[in-house]
């Protein structure tokens, strides 16, 4: 018989398979999911303050199994990425962003990315699967276990936000991703804020809609383009839910919202293609147009083998965000991060065939035995 995998349920789903398949009342799930995600204890005789008998019922009919590490690697900057083997025999990555206090984790929603949007290396390896909650919320396990768990205030470097950037398109894995968010806030889980849990999405505006109606999350949109002509050879979603069908949508999104939050327009800066002074001049009239309350995160472009494209050159960024600060608009420039692991933005890529050319070029990668 096939075992069943709690790592992957929100507390309400592991109250539900508690009292379902093994007749035992509501509070046995906290401990349950307390031990599993505070605890990090992924074997049932560990979890002492359940009777020996329904440890042994549990180790029958339950498991608690997350992705196996292939890999793990530490940037000269701090950041760690893992390789993880998921069901079906690819890999996926995950990042580890360490800064000063905070620690942000970047999470992987799916294996590939059906959008191929032109600059992302994601995008270029295709699409193979969907994760299962329990690889999503594994993600968060892992790291969380080689860090420090969250009971533990020793802990030096907790994950204390998580951003849903990693590979794929969460809004297109909806109801895994928003399980798995739900279990990150959890106060009984990694009891992350609101605030600092974010999904990126590149604009799938009908699962966007939803999620405003279910779940409260910080936003980041993939923007990368100040107008459709340019947006729909960058970000092809964009021939289906234009810029204004977006903008509407994110305005909706914020307006659920019970406080004055603004979504993070996310804009990758491609040298010659995205990034000139008429550029940032649309995109400052966009948002004044809209009047959306917004920040905007330029990325510098981080490349890949294979790809035609090149960073903009600093002083051409820097340009750009003074042109935007000028007309009041908030913009940072995202520092790139673990790029000599190939860990930053865009370089994520994880499928096994990959992985082995690649694996002769990450610096300082260990196998974990
Ligand atoms: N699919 C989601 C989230 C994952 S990508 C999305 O597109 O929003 C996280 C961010 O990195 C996105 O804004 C994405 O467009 C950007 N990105 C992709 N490839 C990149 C690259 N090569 N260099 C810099 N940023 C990149
Ligand atoms: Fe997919 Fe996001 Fe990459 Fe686009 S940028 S291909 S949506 S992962």
């Amino acid at each position: 018989m096939e075992r069943t995998n709690l790592l992957g349920m929100t507390q309400a789903q592991l109250v539900e398979f508690v009292s379902d398949s093994l007749n035992e009342k509501a509070f046995r799930a906290r401990q349950i999911f307390k031990w599993i995600h505070q605890y990090g204890v992924d074997n049932f005789d560990d979890m002492t303050n359940l009777a020996k008998p329904l440890r042994a019922r549990l180790a029958e009919v339950a498991e608690i199994r997350a992705p196996e590490v292939l890999f793990q690697g530490d940037s000269k900057d701090g950041t760690r990425k893992w390789v993880l083997k998921v069901d079906g025999g690819s890999a996926i990555e995950t990042v580890y962003i360490p800064d000063g206090k905070r620690g942000t984790l970047c999470v992987s929603s799916q294996v590939g990315c059906s959008l191929d949007c032109s600059f992302c290396s994601t995008g270029k390896q295709g699409f193979n699967k969907n994760l299962t909650p329990a690889e999503i919320i594994g993600q968060v396990w892992l790291a969380a276990k080689s860090y420090g768990l969250p009971v533990l205030d020793t802990a030096e470097r907790r994950v204390t936000n998580v951003v849903m950037m990693g590979m794929g398109e969460p809004l297109l894995n909806y109801e895994p991703v928003v399980d798995c968010m739900r279990t990150m806030m959890d106060d009984d889980a990694y009891g992350i804020s609101k605030r600092r849990v974010t999904l990126s999405t590149s604009g799938v505006v009908p699962a966007l809609d939803r999620l405003g109606s279910e779940i409260d999350v910080s936003l980041a949109v993939s923007l990368h383009a100040p107008n459709d002509e340019l947006r729909n050879v960058l970000v092809p979603i964009n021939k289906k839910y234009n810029i204004d069908t977006l903008f509407a949508a994110t305005q909706r999104y914020l307006d659920a919202l019970p406080d004055n939050r603004s979504v993070t327009f996310e804009y990758t800066m491609l040298d010659g293609v995205n990034d000139q002074l008429e550029h940032a001049n649309q995109l400052a009239r966009l948002i004044k147009k809209t009047g959306i309350r917004c920040k905007v995160n330029l990325i510098p472009f981080n490349p890949f083998p294979g790809t035609d494209y090149k960073t903009s050159p600093r002083p051409v960024i820097e340009a750009f965000q003074r042109k935007l600060v000028h007309s009041n608009i908030i913009t940072t420039v995202r520092t790139t991060r673990g790029d000599d692991i190939d860990a930053a933005c865009g370089q994520l890529v994880g499928s096994v065939m990959d992985k082995t050319r690649r694996s002769e070029r990450y610096i300082k990668l260990q196998q974990v035995q």
